[in-house]
């Protein structure tokens, strides 16, 4: 099957067997009670954690990665006017849950060819296992401080997925935790969500706050930068990672114009056009409402004077809360008589009293001096 794996199109490849994992039931248990979880997780932590709960007398669990790219490609400018976002590296190409589906189909197929009797499960992500505990088990890469799994030849760039089978194949061994005395994911993390090592509260995590729907608070969007969606930060800080960028998988490559897209247009962006752009990659799992809320938060940020008209267009004529309040805070950053102009209108008349008083925040602030301008990722 090792042997086999580079043919199917998968780059690592291991076993682990189909026991429970009693260890990462502790840990979940645990990180509920802390109030960590992202809300998007499967409930049942007996599913998480028991495959035969899952699947009919299973013997083995095959577990898969595939690389992904680290870099963009002469990557466009983000400039004065025309300020861009950035994806997380992980939605840069086709949706990771298609990609290893096809990969965990071939692989089905392969197994079926030398043991009829197969049967097996495949789960991405979004199934009710934990990917990243079987990928450990399996010996696909240790399970760093950053709660990622990686190794030495692909880093942490790659997707997992695994497949619950009624084979008994051997079981490979797990790796060696590589990440030693280093804390720099834990020290780099912006909004402190690494909570030590491998522990994670998904509720400060970056990349979660991306994918929420809501309104943000303004010590996350500030700290968001100009994320649409996911952060990396642990992933582009670790040494292991440094240098590592896979480019042999032909689905996984970048458009960098949808990897990091105008945020100006984004804007305005119908649900059509949006799906139309960004359908294929894994950012559009949650629609457009979170894309187009981190576009205003980038706008703010770089506190872009020329988006001004943009984003009080967003403030005055949106239908959704979230967006105009959202709106009310950027033009709070950018500021300028037309920010001046629709924050006083918004604050005096908007149907929503969140958005009146997200707009009377902002008027306020525009009398105390400018905020500096603060990191954004992939400028
Ligand atoms: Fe491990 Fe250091 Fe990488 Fe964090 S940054 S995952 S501690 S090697």
């Amino acid at each position: 099957m090792l042997a086999a794996a580079k043919s199917l199109g998968i780059d690592r490849i291991g076993v682990t067997s189909a026991e429970p994992f009693p260890e990462l039931r502790e840990r979940l248990v645990l990180h509920r009670a802390l109030g960590y979880e992202s809300g998007f997780e499967e409930p049942d932590l007996d599913k998480r954690t028991q495959p035969s709960l899952l699947f009919e007398a299973p013997r083995s669990i095959v577990a898969i990665a595939v690389a992904y790219p680290s870099k963009l490609k002469n990557p466009p400018v983000s400039e004065p006017g025309a300020r861009r976002g950035i994806l997380s590296r992980s939605a840069w190409g086709e949706d990771y849950h298609r990609v290893l589906a096809r990969r965990l189909e071939r692989l089905a197929e392969w197994l079926a060819e030398r043991a009829p009797e197969l049967r097996w499960l495949s789960m991405v992500d979004t199934g009710a296992l934990s990917d990243r505990a079987v990928a450990e088990r399996a010996g696909i890469g240790w399970s760093g401080k950053n709660c990622m799994i990686m190794n030495d030849e692909l880093g942490s760039w790659m997707y997992l997925g695994e497949m619950i089978t009624n084979l008994p194949l051997p079981p490979d061994a797990p790796l060696l935790d590589q990440c030693g005395d280093c804390t720099i994911c834990i020290d780099a993390c912006p909004t402190g969500a690494l909570v030590g090592p491998g522990q994670l509260n998904a509720q400060k995590c970056i990349s979660y706050l991306t994918q929420s729907k809501g309104l943000l608070d303004e010590d996350a969007m500030v700290k968001m930068g100009n994320r649409l969606y996911g952060c990396d930060t642990c992933q582009i800080v670790c040494p292991i990672n440094r240098g590592i960028d896979s480019r042999h998988q032909a689905e996984t490559l970048p458009d960098p114009e949808v990897a990091k897209p105008l945020l100006r247009p984004l804007l305005q962006m119908g649900n059509r056009e949006f799906k139309e752009t960004y359908g294929a990659s894994s950012a559009s799992w949650r629609g457009r409402k979170p894309i187009q809320r981190n576009a205003l938060i980038g706008l703010g940020n770089f506190r872009d004077e020329a988006s001004a008209g943009d984003v009080a267009r967003v403030l005055r004529e949106d239908p959704r809360f979230e967006l105009r309040a959202t709106a009310a805070w950027a033009l709070g950053r950018i500021r300028g008589d037309v920010a001046s102009a629709a924050l006083a209108e918004a604050a005096e008349a908007d149907a929503d009293e969140r958005v009146r008083a997200a707009a009377s925040r902002a008027l306020a602030a525009l009398s105390e001096p400018a905020p500096k301008r603060g990191r954004r990722a992939g400028e």
